[in-house]
């Protein structure tokens, strides 16, 4: 059983005074889960400055991706997390190479402002081992992991999971105690396997429905791979999660909630009970429309009442402490 921290309750902070939401479902899909949740899978918003230059690498189009302090500010994420009453998450968080140190200080700023309930992966903006050890040696503690790791995304299409280059990352990882977090491409259980035996002293969190086939297989086989079930599983309903726009997304995901939540009972019931410990909830948040009072109450929703129809014995492992587990793990 992981072990829970005795200060890993709700921060006290004053934000939760101002944010809190009773539980106010809109489809009555009884019963609910009532504790705390922890967000395993959160893409924290980028700096003003990486924005910008991603938007240049896209024809100086907006992406939907929020820039933090113009879209959404940090206060507003703490206050969605109050409401909704999740506890911590995992953030991924990347860094802008052409101004490092403005960077860095946002990641301190974010692990400070938040308690240190959001714990930050790095999503590594070069692949280069040495810099990486340097970073995490001149930041030590900032960044609980790595992540995402998306293989199916263009800079990292060209590699699989079991590439030297990411063998060499998995190193750093070990050194400095650090999760990794991948997003497989289709086709690479053989390499994601590699990985996993290779790398005994690395903890591996997995997502996506790539792997939503073989992960029991993987955590039958291997002590050392999570896997979060999140949106990327529970409701991708075919890119909507993503592309939105969110009201067609609201309307769908009421019509659909109940098929969806008995697909996802029959899918994944029965292997979470079989492996207590090794899975967790998420919400894969992360554009700009996500940010949203509606859109909030519907993902709490769905999550309260997936995690009731659990057996009672891993309720709680997988809405929070599972997650708040293998943080605490070396
Ligand atoms: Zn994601």
């Amino acid at each position: 059983m992981p072990s829970t921290s005795p200060q890993a309750v709700t921060p006290p902070t004053t934000l939760s005074k101002t944010c809190a939401r009773p539980f106010s479902p809109k489809l009555g899909s009884v019963p609910y889960y009532t504790g705390p949740l922890f967000d395993a899978h959160f893409h924290m918003p980028s700096s003003r400055g990486l924005a910008e230059m991603m938007s240049q690498k896209h024809g100086g189009e907006t992406t939907s991706d929020p820039v933090l302090g113009k879209d959404v500010t940090l206060e507003e994420i703490l206050c969605f997390f109050n409401k909704e009453e999740v506890k911590g998450a995992i953030g991924f968080y990347a860094l802008d190479p052409t101004s490092l140190g403005d960077t860095l200080e946002v990641a301190r700023n974010i692990k400070e402002e938040s308690l240190g309930s959001i714990a930050l992966f790095l999503m590594p903006i070069t692949l280069d081992a040495e810099k990486l050890d340097s970073l995490h040696q001149s930041n030590a503690g900032l960044f609980k992991g790595y992540g995402e790791l998306g293989f199916y995304d263009v800079w990292l299409k060209p590699l699989t999971p079991s590439d030297p280059k990411l063998f060499n990352i998995y190193k750093v990882a070990k050194k400095h105690g650090l999760i990794v977090m991948m997003h497989p491409d289709a086709g690479q259980k053989s390499n994601i396997e590699t990985a996993l035996q290779n790398n005994p002293g690395v903890n591996f969190l997995l997502h996506g429905f790539q792997a939503e086939n073989y992960i029991a297989d993987l955590i039958d086989r291997y002590p050392n791979v999570y896997f979060s079930i999140d949106s990327a599983v529970l409701y991708p309903m075919m890119g909507l999660f993503m592309s939105g726009p969110k009201e067609v997304f609201i309307s769908r995901f009421e019509q659909e909630f109940d098929s969806m939540l008995s697909q996802n009972i029959s899918k994944w019931k029965g292997t979470i009970e079989r492996y207590p410990n090794r899975f967790m909830w998420g919400t894969d948040r992360g554009v700009k429309w996500h940010y949203n009072e509606e859109i909030s109450i519907l993902f709490e929703e769905f999550a309260r009442a997936f995690i009731a129809r659990l057996d009672l014995s891993v309720q709680e492992n997988y809405a929070y402490k599972n997650a708040e587990g293998l943080l605490q793990k070396r």
